[in-house]
């Protein structure tokens, strides 16, 4: 070889180790940036908090007990718990370790995971509907909901229920994705993690503008509380047995927080302090910070008006009269900060900015940090708008009520006396006579399932009761399905719709289902043939509504806790349009 190729390839061989030191040291090294400016006075108390959460009650990696200790050596106050569709973890909500451990759940549901926050108590019945089921249960159990990983890459966790009703969330960062999305740039993270886990976490993270994008369409229509989720696991399944302890809770929760701005400091009470988590959630009265670039506790964003009034993140402010922004605080050097009405950019400056207000919208702020591609801070809006604007606003974030009575509606006809049978399986009782002549309202004949379910074991893995009507009709001309439901206790049954099939497995029908939820009052049901969906890997796609073969009630292990006995009750089993 030539005594030049020779130079040219040690002083490659030497580029390249210098690079890689280089980088070694300055991955070894990086700390978040200091901070510099006045300390928010705007008489809140900044609470870090930690949301989206899994422990091994579902499928992270750590014990509950590990998980909370990791938040406390994090600095967290507030952590939210939410194991995949179960409560499991309420035995440890309450303050343990010095943190405020909330507990709720995430939800799976046919248009993605939706986050219930803060969950009130441990249902009898599991969560099992669809979107607008999943959120009527955040709701009925004193939670707040979220969409979460909203632009995830898995095709099976990206939301799609951006038209569904009610004041939900939207989940701006998420830990989880953030992996998910780093593609190569993963290979950096596993190289930086064992040097800096702060900093490899960091490198994982990719631009947010779809999301924000999503939001302010959002925003556009109603009050919409952006949160980051950590969806932390912190296991890394490699294969079906083993799996990786990675990334470790404690990086996840130093990384990025929800500040959220209570008037008092928590004060130690579980109940009232939950109830003031909830409370500034639901209002959006917080910001997100990434705590791995800078420290975010000392960030204020408020709007005051003539009389000097100031308001918040999360605040209503009446637009009329001279509004004034004042956006700053405790601030690395090199901020930008960006004041958004309505998406549009109105404001941009270095460490502080006031500026009055050019009228009414939805003003929000990001501060961004030069070389990063996702802001360091983002708070939630302030909405200044006018009165007859504000209640618009209102209506459009309300909850769905109750269903109207039907237009028309029309009894299905039944040939079977009784027009159900008692199904169940072995193990799993019920009672066999199943018609309650006449006691339902307006003297309607009743149809009772009374079951007690037998838990799945390793002889039976299903375990069912069921009312089943195997009658063929016609339900085309027809909306959905309608009945009455009231129940001894709060149970999802299944309403299933059985049409043909010939490549399905049970004998030749596919089962379509939806669910429906009871309680201890009477209430109208109706669900639209459009919301049955089934599990069927040979499915023909959709639900024939005139080639109906059987009509069926049901309860399984899917549906309520195993070994719960009760009665369920329907009349005015019927259709609407
Ligand atoms: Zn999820
Ligand atoms: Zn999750």
């Amino acid at each position: 070889m030539k005594p030049g190729r020779v130079q040219l390839r040690r002083v490659l061989l030497l580029a390249a180790l210098a690079t890689g030191a280089l980088l070694t040291v300055h991955v070894a090294f990086h700390r978040p940036l200091g901070v510099a400016g006045e300390a928010p006075a705007d008489g809140y108390f900044r609470i870090p908090a930690v949301f989206h959460v899994h422990t091994t009650l579902s499928d992270g990696g750590g014990s509950p007990d590990e998980v909370i200790r990791a938040a406390r050596e994090a600095g967290v106050a507030v952590l939210g718990l939410t194991d995949h569709n179960n409560l499991d973890a309420k035995p440890f909500e309450g303050y343990r370790d010095g943190v405020l451990v909330l507990v709720g759940s995430e939800l799976s549901t046919p248009s993605g995971h939706v986050l219930g926050v803060g969950l009130e108590r441990d249902p009898a019945f599991r969560f099992n509907g669809d979107g607008l089921d999943a959120l009527e249960d955040v709701r009925l159990l004193g939670g707040v909901p979220f969409a979460a990983h909203p632009f995830s890459t898995r095709a099976d966790l990206h939301f799609t229920g951006f038209d569904l009703p009610g004041p939900w969330g939207l989940e701006l960062l998420n830990g989880d994705s953030d992996a998910r999305r780093a593609g190569p740039r993963l290979l950096l993270t596993a190289f930086c993690y064992r040097l800096n886990p702060d900093y490899a976490l960091l490198a994982a993270i990719s631009s947010i503008d779809p999301v924000l994008e999503r939001w302010d369409r959002l925003l556009a229509e109603r009050d919409v509380p952006g949160l980051a989720g950590a969806d932390a696991h912190s296991r890394l399944a490699l294969t079906r047995s083993r799996a990786l302890r990675f990334p470790a809770y404690q990086a996840l929760f130093r990384q990025a927080r929800n500040y959220l701005l209570l008037a008092s400091p928590l004060s130690g009470d579980a109940g009232a302090d939950r109830r003031a988590v909830l409370d500034a959630l639901a209002a959006g009265r917080f910001y997100i910070g990434i705590d791995a670039l800078a420290p975010a506790d000392g960030f204020s964003f408020t709007v005051e008006n003539q009389e000097g009034r100031r308001f918040t993140m999360g605040d209503q402010v009446d637009a009329a009269g001279r509004l004034r922004a004042r956006v700053g605080g405790r601030v690395p050097q090199a901020t930008r900060i960006v004041l958004r009405r309505d998406g549009q950019v109105v404001g941009e400056s270095a460490s502080r900015i006031e500026v009055p207000l050019p009228g009414p919208g939805v003003y929000r702020v990001e501060a961004w940090l030069p070389g990063w591609p996702v802001p360091w801070v983002i708070t939630n809006p302030i909405y200044v708008f006018d009165a007859a604007t504000r209640e618009a606003r209102r209506q459009r974030a309300a909850w769905p009520g109750p269903p109207a009575p039907p237009r028309e509606s029309a009894p299905l006809v039944f040939a079977a006396k009784p027009p159900f049978s008692a199904e169940h399986d072995e193990g799993s009782t019920m009672e066999q006579s199943v018609v309650e002549p006449r006691t339902g309202p307006g003297d309607a004949d009743v149809y009772r399932l009374g079951f007690r379910l037998a838990p799945p074991g390793p002889e039976r893995r299903f375990t069912w009761c069921a009312l089943v009507n195997r009658e063929a009709r016609d339900l085309s001309a027809w909306k959905g399905l309608r009945f009455r439901l009231r129940a001894d206790g709060e149970y999802r049954l299944w309403v299933e719709l059985r049409d043909p099939n010939p490549a399905s497995a049970d004998e030749g029908l596919e089962w379509w289902m939806a669910s429906a939820r009871s309680s201890t009052e009477w209430s109208e049901v109706q669900l639209p043939f459009g919301r049955f969906r089934t599990l069927n890997p040979r499915s023909d796609g959709r639900l024939d509504p005139d080639r109906i073969q059987a009509v069926v009630f049901m309860l399984d292990h899917a549906s309520v806790k195993p070994g719960t006995r009760g009665t369920i009750r329907f009349s005015d089993v019927g259709v609407y349009r």
